[in-house]
């Protein structure tokens, strides 16, 4: 039998629906980082094409299938769709995927999977426009703590330290940088996500966030300022270093700190 034969069972079915569902999610995340920052209504009017107007119908808005049977163009008018779309459904796709098989289907994955649709909604309007909006980053740092009942991987109190810690270590990194050098070096977006992603992930997250979110940024940093010539002083939105650290602790955060601890201690650092 070939292996694609062999594919078809019913764990693989199962695992293409989650992955279809975590998708259309996308879709409404995609909804979400086009309106939320115009400060349109993210339910009405149904979506439409941008450019012409044309609403969108509902079999040329099936998540990723739709981008490429129209060649990630516009039936009506040609006008090209942006690439993110199907990239924001493709990574919302994996992600529910991933947390179905790491935490089943249970409670734990539908609210980290909230939270990790939140983060994609904040890094994608992050780049776009350098701003984190309030609108998520604040109700964010109260579902965290209301979520932190409901979850065991994260006491209450736990919750509630990694907000006034990771909101609180990100203030003073701002307030410090700017008495130093005058300048605004960090927003205050900044600041209030460290605090929702310490409500979601506790205190002892923030260390580990913070060490490998500023290790990404420079990796990251140095070498577009070094493909531009722009030097690192340009500003680079530090919101999706930080959503892709929350992302990689919620999944290997522990074995990390283990795995780090465990050398460190083992070679003398
Ligand atoms: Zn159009």
């Amino acid at each position: 039998m070939p292996w694609w034969l062999n594919c078809y069972n019913k764990d693989s079915m199962i695992f293409i629906f989650v992955f279809f569902l975590g998708a259309v999610l996308g879709s409404f995340l995609n909804v979400c980082i086009y309106r939320l920052p115009k400060k349109e209504s993210i339910i009405s009017p149904p979506s439409h094409c941008p450019h012409c107007g044309e609403p969108i119908r509902y079999y040329d808005n099936i998540p990723i299938a739709s981008y490429l049977l129209l060649r990630g163009r516009c039936r009506y008018c040609k006008a090209h769709i942006s690439f993110r779309y199907p990239v924001v459904e493709g990574l919302s796709g994996l992600l529910s995927l991933a947390l179905f098989i790491k935490y089943g289907l249970t409670l734990q994955s539908l609210l980290l999977l909230l939270f990790s649709a939140a983060l994609i909604i904040i890094t994608f309007i992050d780049l776009d426009y350098q701003i984190i909006p309030d609108t998520i980053s604040i109700p964010g740092i109260f579902f965290g703590i209301g979520a932190s009942l409901f979850m065991p991987r994260v006491s209450w109190l736990e919750s509630l330290f990694g907000i006034l810690i990771g909101g609180g270590f990100l203030l003073l990194v701002a307030v410090g940088y700017k008495w130093l050098t005058g300048r605004e070096g960090m927003g205050g977006g900044d600041v209030k996500l460290l605090a929702m992603v310490g409500a979601w992930l506790g205190w002892k997250a923030i260390p580990f966030i913070l060490f490998s979110s500023s290790l990404i940024g420079v990796l990251i940093g140095g070498s577009s300022g070094l493909i531009n010539k722009t030097g690192l002083r340009s500003k680079i939105p530090f919101g999706p270093f930080l959503s892709l650290s929350s992302i990689l602790y919620i999944f290997f955060g522990p074995e990390l700190i283990n795995w780090y601890i465990t050398y460190s201690v083992r070679w003398g650092l």
